[in-house]
């Protein structure tokens, strides 16, 4: 195969942008995005920055029918010099391989379509919002597209990268949220997709969450999808809860998303030398520390909130209050120290941040 590049079509009327201050998450989309096509026997190919636009499928692609698909989400953030930051990026490339192979999706390069993303965020640059936590979401993709309504793995796909400004998340600042455990549904099982990040899993967690929503809480808790006993996550979260001085976190089981943001956390524990274990944690053991007063702190990672802290957890008729409510020491230290890191107001000691200059992705 030819060396491959990517080839710019540029939008010639550019898009009105958004007021940052109404920008909400995911509805307003860049002038670009980023296309390549996946067939049999050329393999990926075609890899293209084009105007942001509409595709035509046909109906009976693989992906409409049986949610043959992946995707990922990164930010790019602005830092005060004017700078732009990828966070530890080639994480995302690699786990997008991983749920790739899940799903039976041919494998990416991953450098050449981290240096594509790279390419098209510079390009879209104009659109990266400036104010404090906002950020430009970056979203890749792969559908199925073969025109073929039986069981079985495509043999064409589309990756595409869209990027969307999105606003802070914290408008009035960092606030625990309530949360509810989930008893009856269950988001994933040992086995099946959970440690991929595909559609049908979010799919799947859509009925617990409306039912959560209507009874006043802003997520569930997910329990294990055997005994209904162990922790596994918070929402679209990784979990993490402090017990009696120790940072403990659902080691990943085959069922749990590993999160960037769960690994960056654990690392940052780690070098402050605050003990934390990846270990099986079952809810009645947080509710006898809870009951011991020593459930101290409790919060979700994850690249939309980075963290956000857990101030009240409903288990059936049982109610955990933690940290009075309020956002716990270890959380807001964490919380400050990632978002300094991503926009570049804090030193990066783990050389997490990548910067965003004038690239073109080639690969020979
Ligand atoms: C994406 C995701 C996370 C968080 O991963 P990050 O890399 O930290 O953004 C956690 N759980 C689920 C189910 C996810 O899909």
């Amino acid at each position: 195969m030819e060396g491959w590049t990517v080839t710019v079509d540029r939008r010639i009327t550019k898009k009105e942008k958004p007021n940052t201050e109404q920008l909400e998450f995911g509805r307003i989309f860049t002038d670009h995005m980023f296309i390549m096509d996946y067939m049999e026997p050329l393999g990926w190919h075609d890899a293209r920055i084009v105007p942001y636009q509409q595709l035509t499928i046909d109906p009976s692609a693989m992906t409409f029918h049986y949610g043959q698909s992946v995707f990922e989400g990164m930010k790019a953030y602005h830092t005060d010099e004017g700078e732009i930051q990828l966070f530890r990026p080639e994480k995302n490339l690699e786990r997008l391989n991983h749920s790739n192979d899940r799903l039976c999706i041919p494998q990416i390069d991953e450098e050449f379509v981290l240096n594509a993303i790279k390419q098209l965020v510079y390009l879209d640059k104009d659109w990266i919002p400036k104010a404090d936590g906002t950020s430009l979401y970056i979203r890749p993709f792969i559908i199925s597209t073969e025109p073929f309504i039986g069981v079985a793995p495509s043999h064409q796909y589309k990756l595409i990268v869209i990027l969307s400004p999105v606003g802070s998340y914290y408008k009035e600042g960092i606030n625990p949220v309530k949360i509810a455990v989930e008893n009856h549904y269950v988001r994933a099982v040992k086995g099946g997709t959970g440690e991929a990040k595909t559609g049908g899993n979010y799919a799947a967690s859509l009925k617990a969450q409306e039912k959560c929503t209507q009874n006043g809480f802003s997520q569930v808790l997910w329990l294990d999808g055997v005994e209904k006993k162990y922790i596994e996550e918070v929402g679209s979260m990784n979990v993490f809860f402090k017990i009696n001085g120790e940072v403990v976190t659902p080691a990943l089981n085959g069922s749990i998303l590993e999160g960037i943001t769960r690994n960056s956390v654990i690392q940052l524990l780690n070098h402050w030398n605050i003990p934390v274990t990846e270990r099986k944690v079952s809810m009645e053991e947080l509710y006898e520390a809870y009951v011991d007063g020593k459930l101290e702190e409790a919060f979700g990672s994850g690249t939309a909130a980075v963290l956000s802290p857990i101030g009240q957890l409903s288990w059936g008729d049982k109610d955990l209050f933690i940290n009075n409510g309020k956002t716990g020491e270890v959380s807001k230290a964490l919380y400050d120290t990632l978002t300094g890191i991503q926009y570049g107001r804090k030193t990066d000691p783990f050389n997490w941040v990548e910067k965003v200059k004038e690239v073109s992705a080639i690969k020979n």
